[in-house]
């Protein structure tokens, strides 16, 4: 397909027509190859104008708290309001090992079968800052196809769900109802960065889920007056992180966990928030992707080649400064490449 056939199946195509585009087109755009490069940034160029009206909403959590089953009910119940729902994923082992958490075919069975549902496996390989900007591309894609709501997932390591909140503009946690979940949330710096936390499998344990929302509503209140300003990207006086017990298997809680998403949309595009979290995450993509690019620039360059091991052996010695070496590979890199020892 040509990129013009692509544009069109995305943007006007009927449902099955438009997914097999979405899909040639993420796949173009995953690729490492400088033509299929261009392509792809002409298409997302084309497509821009399209995008911007879902609501993009992240969720994490440790393997087998829900997500799955969550994404499903929740999927499901979205699409019973008349929604087209997309979910994409990002796996960070898979930018590690090349393995998955994440990527099990049988997740979501039916909501993967839906024609109104949208479901992309994490892109494997690379870093994850790579894999963050293949996810916000296809996310791009999502919206120009007109999918209502994006669903982000990640898997918890801390760096993934820092990335996927900063491509959303709602950053959901799903926890157990155990004792000392939530610390471990509080250590990784996730819990912070949580416009929501809902506590999956209340249906196993009510008290402890009930014991569990107590503790977390408090950890999140200690949080918002005492957490790093830089990390907490919420104002407390415009939107207290709230805590929803659901069962994901039950389907019970959904409609409640929709409703607080639908009072932080309404509130945060009322404030101007919204708008200002975007243009915010666009530019810090932007230079996340510009230090990407300049440090590979920088390592393929002939003179920091030639000169790396011996600096690094050197650093690693203790026989020259980590700063100094860092000046000497700069300077390396400022001269003329054919000047090259
Ligand atoms: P993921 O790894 O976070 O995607 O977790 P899954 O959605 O695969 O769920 C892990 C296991 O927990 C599965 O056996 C689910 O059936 C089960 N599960 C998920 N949600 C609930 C729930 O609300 N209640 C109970 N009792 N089990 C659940």
């Amino acid at each position: 397909m040509t990129p013009a056939a692509l544009f069109d199946g995305i943007v006007q195509g009927t449902a099955a027509v438009q997914r097999r585009a979405m899909s040639k087109t993420i796949t173009l755009l995953e690729s490492t190859r400088t033509d299929h490069r261009a392509q792809g940034d002409a298409l997302l160029t084309a497509l821009l104008p399209h995008t911007g009206k879902a609501f993009r909403l992240g969720i994490s959590g440790v393997p087998g708290v829900g997500k799955s089953t969550f994404i499903e009910a929740l999927g499901l119940y979205l699409i019973g309001q008349g929604r087209r729902v997309a979910v994409l994923t990002i796996d960070p082992s898979s930018t590690v090992s090349g393995g998955s958490i994440l990527g099990d075919k049988t997740r979501m069975e039916h909501l993967s079968v839906h024609e109104k549902a949208y479901i992309r496996p994490s892109p494997s390989g690379g870093t994850l800052g790579g894999v963050a900007e293949k996810t916000r591309e296809a996310m791009l894609v999502c919206e120009a196809a007109g999918y209502d709501v994006v669903i982000v997932e990640t898997v918890g390591v801390g760096q993934s769900e820092i990335a996927v909140a900063g491509m959303t503009d709602m950053f959901v946690l799903l926890q157990l109802p155990n004792a000392g979940d939530d610390l471990q949330a509080i250590k990784k710096g996730v819990m912070e960065i949580a416009d929501l936390v809902v506590i999956n499998k209340a249906d196993l344990d009510k008290n402890a889920a009930t014991r569990a929302e107590a503790q977390i509503t408090s950890s999140l209140r200690l949080l918002g007056q005492h957490g790093n300003p830089e990390n907490a990207h919420h104002d407390t006086h415009l939107w207290h992180p709230k805590v929803v017990q659901i069962s994901a298997l039950l389907g019970q809680g959904v409609d409640a966990f929709w409703a607080a998403v639908t009072q932080f949309r309404q509130l945060q595009t009322a404030n101007g928030r919204l708008a200002a979290r975007r243009e915010k995450q666009a530019l810090a993509w932007m230079w996340e992707r510009i230090d990407a690019g300049l440090k590979q620039a920088f390592r393929q360059h002939p003179q920091v080649r030639a000169l790396l091991p011996q600096l690094q052996a050197d650093v690693a010695a203790g026989r020259i400064a980590a700063s100094t070496a860092a000046r000497n590979l700069l300077l390396a890199q400022s001269q003329p490449a054919q000047a090259a020892i």
